[in-house]
């Protein structure tokens, strides 16, 4: 089974969530897909056995077959390519901007020459290792590098069917969190009790809709702000599986880099409880199918 923990927005506990579960159950792999900010490491601990970079396919054309028609140009819908056409004393060429290459392979597939071939540009490294029991994956992306989907999917190859799998996505509601949490069984989605916390929750809860993945809530800090995402949960029959309070035990912990579970025996068993929620969630919903 495949969980994924995400947020609409950064800062609500998701990292959190996701580590004290993972460190709740038995037989489990955790996926840091949080590739521009990876912090899981830091709770979990994880001796890394492996590092590989990571790349994609960016396109460079021969200038000797090129005959500068613009069907690369044409077929990039990143923009990524720039033809200059012949004529007025210009041979024609091709300029491929790198940064903006998504590595899609359409302009090598449909250049009429074949004048395209393809080359690595490394876009970051996959750490694979043990943290205990728990097997363990993260990507990081090379600074200033903006293609965290592609480094996302290649942490997400390494996903181990014969174990829970969590998922750490990043914060947001844009393409690395689609990439992330897509062909999850079930999200958790974690936001807080306030107005921020209630707007990027609707932002995260429509986009799990549209992918038709299943879902439930953890408020976390849930004895602070007020009752609008309760209300909001409720008038939308969105579970909510786990309430967090605001704790200064907690924040002690975080701050110290200590999972909340790994001191507290009460947290270990209610996260197990909402791992059994989610699990017959999931069950139920299968048997609906
Ligand atoms: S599609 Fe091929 S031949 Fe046409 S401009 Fe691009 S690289 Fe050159
Ligand atoms: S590989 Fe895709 S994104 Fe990159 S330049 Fe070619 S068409 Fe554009």
């Amino acid at each position: 089974m495949i969980i994924s923990v995400a947020s609409g927005k950064g800062g609500t506990g998701k990292t959190t969530v996701a580590v004290n579960l993972a460190l709740s159950l038995e037989n489990t792999q955790f996926l840091d897909c949080d590739v521009e900010e990876p912090n899981a490491h830091i709770f979990l601990k994880p001796e890394i056995k492996e590092r590989i970079a990571a790349f994609i396919p960016v396109p460079e054309a021969d200038e000797a077959k090129c005959n500068a028609c613009g069907k690369c140009r044409e077929v990039c819908e990143y923009h990524a390519i720039a033809v200059i056409p012949k004529g007025d004393g210009a041979i024609g060429s091709v300029l491929v901007f790198p940064h903006l290459c998504h590595g899609c392979g359409a302009c090598s597939l449909l250049c009429p020459q074949k004048a395209i071939r393809e080359v690595n540009k490394e876009i970051g490294v996959v750490e694979t290792g043990m943290a205990g029991d728990i097997q363990f994956v993260h990507g990081t992306l090379n600074i200033g590098e903006i293609m965290s989907p592609s480094l996302i999917r290649q942490v997400k190859k390494r996903i181990n069917p014969f174990r829970t799998v969590i998922i750490d996505a990043p914060p947001g509601t844009s393409c690395p969190v689609i990439a992330a949490v897509k062909d999850s069984d079930y999200c958790i989605l974690v936001t807080e009790p306030t107005p921020f916390g209630l707007n990027d929750l609707t932002l995260a809860v429509e986009v799990l809709r549209k992918l038709k993945i299943p879902f439930g809530v953890v408020i976390n800090r849930a004895d602070i702000g007020d009752d609008k995402v309760d209300n909001y949960c409720q008038a939308n029959k969105i579970a909510v599986l786990l309430r967090i309070p605001f704790d200064r035990e907690i924040a002690r912990l975080y701050s110290r880099g200590i999972p909340l579970v790994k001191d507290n025996v009460e947290y270990k068993e209610k996260f197990r409880m909402m791992f059994e929620t989610i699990t017959k969630r999931h069950h139920e919903a299968d048997r609906c199918r």
